[in-house]
């Protein structure tokens, strides 16, 4: 295409706003696919995504859109995942576009993620165009959200476009308003090739695959080109765009997004980021790649039966081609046997990674409770990175502790703001700032990362109602007196039961913690003590009661049904139970401590 007949976009979005359900009515007016080919979500593809309703992986469309001037102008659309855990994501979608559409749901307003995406944008140069959505809905509220957008995010929206994805209404509309604002890829076709590497992955088929946006130059199938990053060169085997089915077309322009594929083995071959240029004009200039991001929860990862380590080991390789941010090294824990210690980008990523293991490579995995990471200085003022509590040095070799503490961005209408500065007082949160702006405030909070990363997120739904909304990010380690948490059970320490945490909260945790325990742990044939110990000190104790009848006999009377329910549960209780001593620990007892306050 013509460079003035292209657009590239991407959708910024909170979570469950509207935005996948916006590009398959985009997908839908463009002829993309037809009617049988239309499933109920088209972009989001993973099976978990599906399920869990969000967006994941970023993911590319390019559409043909006839506008009503009569021209036919290439949309080349990129879905970015709205969860706070994949903002990385998205500011790498971000950077192969001109513009970004800003999609707000005009019954619910700005949440804090749209308004962290949107700042990315902007600053990355796009122009960022709102439009409110849901508005088949009785309770949306326009005039009020785009007050909204103007007060809170400083973005006019007065001409913004009120749409509705569900029904249908004004979709045209929006994409007019795309055509007609947001401004055209630069570059020169006639110069060499550099194209940019915006994500990549691998396929059993093809290799490996990547989604490309060229700067300058073209790209066509036979070419022989070259990565900035390896010095290696590869011939291009294939070339096309996502419609959004892969469809080759032999080449790409100037401006264009689409993929590659070629004869790539290795995905380190073409890592993401990374600048493609022609293998006959190798000195142009590598383009800016992107920002390498760092774990921010780690957790042990142990196959329930020790026969399954090596295709969990294998497992774990496959997934992190497809998942830089995935970090895992090997781990021996004493209690749990060989695994890996896993680095994630957030709560959830974790839980759709352990997902995917168990439901994609058929797995049983035992979790450990995830953690931050910690600085510790030692007695010899070294520094040292721990990422797993039982790696603690000694209390007595330690000189200072420091945790991790996240800024947060709190978006919460003005009714709820009692509850949701009473959490984060209780999670340690100091104020930063606040403003009011229309009906909503918008708090500052330094809090630590470990309170952040538990349970915060939930908690602060369910203060306000679901209303809240949250964004926040990594600013530095300070000094916090921190211990170790151990639990011993039957006089045993559990090396994969340990947590790090504030020192006043030891007692209140400890107590919770071996309560839990106590209900989680199954009654076994002889009495299991449970303690909470700091250092050698005992903070607290429970005991499991011996058990001398069979399960079934709860059930007095004859309901065999109840009877039979009782017998699955607990055989479905029993894949996710790891012997530790002579005492059965299931799966729920590591996590308990996620559980407790
Ligand atoms: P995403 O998380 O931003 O991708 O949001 P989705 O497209 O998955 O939509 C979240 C939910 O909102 C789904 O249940 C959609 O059916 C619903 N939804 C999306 N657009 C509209 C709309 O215009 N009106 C109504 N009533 N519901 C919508
Ligand atoms: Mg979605």
């Amino acid at each position: 295409s013509q460079l003035d007949h292209i657009r590239n976009f991407s959708i910024i979005a909170h979570i469950d706003h509207g935005k996948s359900t916006l590009s398959d009515r985009f997908i839908q007016v463009c002829g993309g696919l037809s009617d049988r080919e239309m499933q109920a979500q088209v972009l989001d593809s993973m099976d978990i995504e599906r399920e869990r309703g969000i967006t994941i992986k970023a993911q590319s469309v390019t559409l043909d859109y006839k506008a009503r001037n009569g021209e036919v102008y290439q949309l080349n659309f990129i879905d970015t995942p709205g969860h706070v855990d994949f903002s990385y994501e998205v500011s790498r979608s971000l950077s192969a576009c001109e513009g970004a559409l800003l999609v707000v749901d005009a019954a619910q307003g700005v949440e804090a993620q749209s308004v962290a995406n949107c700042y990315t944008a902007i600053e990355q140069g796009l122009e960022v165009r709102p439009v409110l959505n849901k508005m088949d809905l009785p309770q949306a509220d326009p005039d009020k959200v785009a007050q909204e957008i103007e007060e809170i995010i400083g973005l006019d929206a007065t001409d913004a476009v009120r749409c509705s994805a569900k029904s249908g209404l004004n979709i045209e509309d929006v994409l007019e308003d795309l055509v007609a604002n947001i401004p055209p890829p630069e570059g020169d076709p006639d110069a060499p090739l550099q194209a940019l590497i915006i994500d990549s992955w691998f396929d059993s088929y093809l290799g490996v695959v990547s989604l490309i946006r060229v700067k300058n130059g073209s790209i066509k199938k036979g070419d022989k080109i070259r990565m900035k990053s390896t010095g290696r060169d590869h011939l291009v085997d294939g070339i096309g765009i996502f419609t959004p089915k892969m469809t080759p077309t032999g080449e790409l322009g100037t401006g264009e997004v689409g993929y590659m594929v070629g004869s790539i083995k290795d995905i380190h071959g073409a890592p993401v980021g990374d600048t493609i240029v022609s293998a006959k004009f190798p000195d142009v200039d590598a383009l800016p790649g992107f920002q390498k991001v760092k774990p921010q929860v780690y957790a042990g990862l142990f196959p329930v039966s020790s026969d399954d380590f090596e295709a969990f080991r294998d497992a774990l390789e496959k997934l992190s081609l497809n998942d830089a941010s995935l970090f895992y090294e090997p781990e021996n824990s004493d209690a749990l046997g060989f695994g890996f210690r896993c680095g994630f980008l957030g709560m959830l990523h974790m839980e759709i990674i352990q997902e995917r293991l168990e439901r994609e490579y058929d797995l049983d995995l035992i979790t450990t409770a995830p953690t931050v990471i910690y600085e510790v200085v030692n007695k010899k003022g070294e520094v040292l990175m721990v990422d797993n509590p039982s790696k603690l040095p000694d209390p007595g070799v330690i000189d200072e502790m420091r945790e991790p503490i996240a800024e947060c961005n709190i978006l919460v209408p003005q009714e709820y703001l009692g509850n949701v500065i009473t959490l984060c007082i209780e999670k340690r949160g100091v104020q930063v700032d606040m403003q009011y702006t229309g009906t909503q405030v918008a708090l500052k909070y330094e809090i630590p990362l470990a309170e952040v990363v538990m349970d915060f997120f939930d908690r602060l739904k369910s203060a306000s109602r679901g209303f809240a909304s949250l964004d926040y990010n990594f600013t530095r380690f300070q000094e916090a007196p921190l211990v170790r948490l151990d639990v011993l059970v039957n006089g045993e320490r559990v090396d994969a039961l340990a947590v790090i945490m504030h020192r006043d909260n030891v007692r209140r945790r400890g107590a919770s913690l071996t309560e839990k325990m106590k209900e989680l742990i199954p009654r076994q044939m002889f009495d299991v003590a449970i303690q909470a110990a700091m250092g050698n000190q005992v903070v607290a104790r429970t005991t499991v009661k011996a058990l001398r009848k069979n399960v079934t006999a709860k059930c007095y009377g004859g309901d065999v049904s109840r009877k039979k329910k009782l017998l699955q549960k607990q055989k479905e209780g029993k894949k996710r139970m790891k012997q530790i001593g002579s005492v059965e620990i299931p799966q729920s007892a590591f996590l308990a401590v996620l559980k407790v306050d």
